[in-house]
């Protein structure tokens, strides 16, 4: 079983300091959601943790397993079993859906899946997400609908079968029916018990569907509070503004 431990994490960008010492740790099977107003460093957290070069970090460890994630490369933090749903994720014009999801589970697995077997677990994928089948010939994220963006990002996380994924606003601009699907598939893919999921959402809609078994919440570039589910019907009577006070 994978544990996911962040350690006082500080990190910087363009010289400007946003995480002020993270402590998290998350192990397979459980889910956690940072929730957390905007600005707050949610998504410097994702990205530091998933290796983008403008997040630069000042402190602190990022251990899967006992290995320091921060210590390897991009496409290394993938193969040891991470996973990043960004929050803005890129267009690639000229490359399909199908050839990007193949390449990543390539590159994940270190050998290329047999095509018949990749077929087969594309296709069961994208029913259960109700996806056109049309879409696997379509240009990574290129005019892809908000919906359809984040139903891709499921579907990768079902054929890569990562132990952590960290999902970055998965839920922002979804429609209630896209929601429920989404939702859906977190739900089937954590029942494994195999992975540990960081949500992270700056709204309490989708843990109506998605229940976490921490909640905790981020101002100022840290955690300030943490709790369990619970905590999320507070913030949502409540809202954000005790925790930017304190932490302003
Ligand atoms: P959240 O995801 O909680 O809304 P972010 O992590 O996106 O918060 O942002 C935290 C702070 O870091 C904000 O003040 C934001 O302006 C700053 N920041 C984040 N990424 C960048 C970047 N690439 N360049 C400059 N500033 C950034
Ligand atoms: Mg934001
Ligand atoms: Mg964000």
């Amino acid at each position: 079983m994978s544990t996911l431990e962040i350690r006082d994490l500080q990190v910087a960008v363009e010289d400007k300091e946003i995480l002020r010492g993270v402590n998290l740790t998350v192990r397979a099977g459980e889910t956690h959601a940072i929730m957390g107003p905007n600005g707050s460093g949610k998504s410097t957290l994702a990205y530091a943790i998933a290796g983008h070069p403008k997040y630069t970090i000042t402190g602190g460890q990022v251990l899967l397993d006992g290995v320091d994630l921060l210590e390897l490369g991009v496409d290394e933090r993938a193969r040891a079993g991470l996973f990043l749903a960004m929050q803005y994720p890129v267009e690639v014009p000229g490359v399909s859906v199908s050839n990007f999801l193949r390449s990543a589970v390539t590159a994940v697995r270190g050998e290329a899946p047999k095509l018949r077997e990749f077929a087969k677990d594309l296709k069961a994928g994208m029913d259960a997400l109700s996806i056109d089948p049309a879409f696997a010939q379509r240009n990574l994220n290129e005019g892809f609908s908000g919906g359809e963006k984040k139903r891709h990002e499921i579907l990768q996380l079902e054929l890569l079968k990562p132990k952590i994924a960290v999902l970055d606003e998965t839920d922002s601009g979804l429609d209630v029916d896209a929601l429920r699907v989404v939702s859906e598939g977190i739900n089937r893919f954590r029942a494994t018990g195999e992975t540990g999921v960081l949500l992270i959402t700056h709204y309490t809609r989708i843990l109506r569907y998605v229940k976490p078994d921490f909640v905790h919440v981020f101002a100022g570039g840290r955690i300030v509070e943490e709790g369990g589910p619970e905590l999320a019907d507070k913030l949502e009577a409540e809202g954000y503004e005790a925790y930017t006070k304190a932490s302003a």
